[in-house]
């Protein structure tokens, strides 16, 4: 089948899907700061998040392309994301750096949705972007690690079975280079909590299901680890394109919601006897913000093509995050422009969206290091950190 076809097969399929959950669904969650419980199962059911899964262990074996247009549509149908995103990449680690015997343990079920692994365990309170420094640290002894630190802003632990957690395992101090010395554990939420592993939920300006970890000896089983021993910053970054690819492209959903939400209400608000729409200085800016979100739509394409060839795609994959995220936040504050004081009311879902989608400035990696990755990395300019 031509891909375009399998795109727009995959566009409605998805679109359907969401149409069982409207705005009123959303907006009662945020309301709550509640899990969407049903839209994630939904979405499991029909397979959507083993997308990137193997056949041979359960999943459909589809592209990152093919990943990024399931995520764009939820967002494109006024839905959310971010509430499963990961169910969806994360496993990436387990599938390129783990052993025969973890793949064939926890993929087909994570395939299935019978274990959740949607938890990243990256950022801490004192080092923020700078991963290098993380603290968090842990020893071996005999068969086990013992985990002592803490996480911040660990997202969806609440709502998943496992966290693939990055350690450092040998101290700053005795590694050559700083990037030396992490490493990944894939830890069992379920027997960890309470024995030696407390999550906090943290309350945040959207509805987004993040917490905040504290390890105090949590133990570990030495055959968590998943790959090499003190290898695990290159894991990461192995990981971190596909993240910002499948996150582009929720920003393109969410771009093109707002457009139409406002497109649709420039349309049918009369005020000074013509729909405001007509007003050039209404209806430019929202020319302008869907200009900006095809644009950026280029790119996140670029970026998975690249990607699913097996190709580099550093900087197209941060590109393409850096473009669909200010496009989808210029997009955020038209619509709201546009709505005039409607525009703060919750019942027109676009302050939501608004709040949503302001994430993606600083999560999961923030403008300035995108544009400090493409100054250094691309253009050869100096380090600046
Ligand atoms: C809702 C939410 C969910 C998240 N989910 C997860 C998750 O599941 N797992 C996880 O591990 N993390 C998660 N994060 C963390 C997220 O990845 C970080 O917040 C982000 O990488 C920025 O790190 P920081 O907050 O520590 O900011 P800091 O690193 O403290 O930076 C603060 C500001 O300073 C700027 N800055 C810092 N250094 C420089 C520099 N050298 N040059 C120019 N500007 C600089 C940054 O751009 C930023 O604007 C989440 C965050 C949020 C808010």
């Amino acid at each position: 089948m031509p891909v375009a076809e399998l795109h727009q097969d995959l566009r409605h399929a998805v679109r359907d899907l969401c149409k069982a959950f409207p705005d009123t669904y959303w907006r009662d969650l945020d309301a709550r700061r509640a899990y969407p419980d049903a839209f994630v199962k939904a979405l499991t059911d029909a397979g959507y998040l083993a997308a990137l899964i193997p056949e041979e262990y359960g999943g459909s074996g589809l592209g990152v392309t093919e990943a990024s247009v399931i995520l764009e549509e939820v967002n494109r149908s006024g839905g959310n994301a971010a509430a499963c995103h990961a169910q969806m990449y994360t496993m990436g680690t387990l599938l390129r750096h783990g052993s025969a015997s973890q793949k064939r343990a926890f993929l087909p079920k994570i395939a299935t949705g019978e274990l959740r692994l949607q938890a990243f365990g990256v950022t801490e309170p004192t080092t923020g972007s700078d991963t290098t420094q993380l603290k968090t640290m842990a020893t071996r002894k005999g068969d086990i690690y013992i985990v002592r630190g803490q996480k911040v802003w660990i997202s969806r632990a609440e709502h998943s079975d496992l966290l693939l957690l990055v350690v450092r395992t040998t101290p700053i101090d005795h590694v050559k280079k700083r990037t030396e010395g992490l490493s990944i554990l894939l830890v069992d939420l379920r027997t960890a909590v309470g024995r030696g592993l407390t999550i906090r939920p943290i309350r945040t300006m959207m509805n987004h299901a993040t917490t905040e970890l504290f390890f105090d000896d949590l133990e570990v089983p030495a055959d968590a680890l998943v790959g090499e021993e003190g290898k695990g910053f290159r894991y990461l970054i192995d990981g971190l394109n596909a993240e910002r690819i499948l996150i582009a492209a929720e920003c393109i959903g969410d771009g093109r919601w707002l457009v139409d939400r406002a497109t649709r209400y420039a349309c049918e608000r009369v005020v000074f006897n013509r729909p405001i729409g007509q007003n050039q200085g209404v209806q430019f800016p929202i020319a302008r913000a869907h200009v900006n979100v095809e644009a950026a739509d280029l790119m996140r394409f670029k970026a998975a093509e690249l990607f699913d060839r097996g190709e580099p795609c550093g900087a197209e994959a941060n590109m393409a995050k850096l473009l669909a995220a200010d496009a989808s936040w210029e997009a955020a504050n038209v619509a709201v422009q546009t709505h005039g004081g409607f525009g703060f009311a919750e019942d027109y879902d676009v302050e939501r969206k608004f709040r949503e989608t302001r994430l993606y400035q600083v999560a999961p990696i923030s403008t300035n290091l995108i544009l400090a990755y493409v100054a250094e990395h691309v253009l050869g300019l100096p380090r600046s950190y």
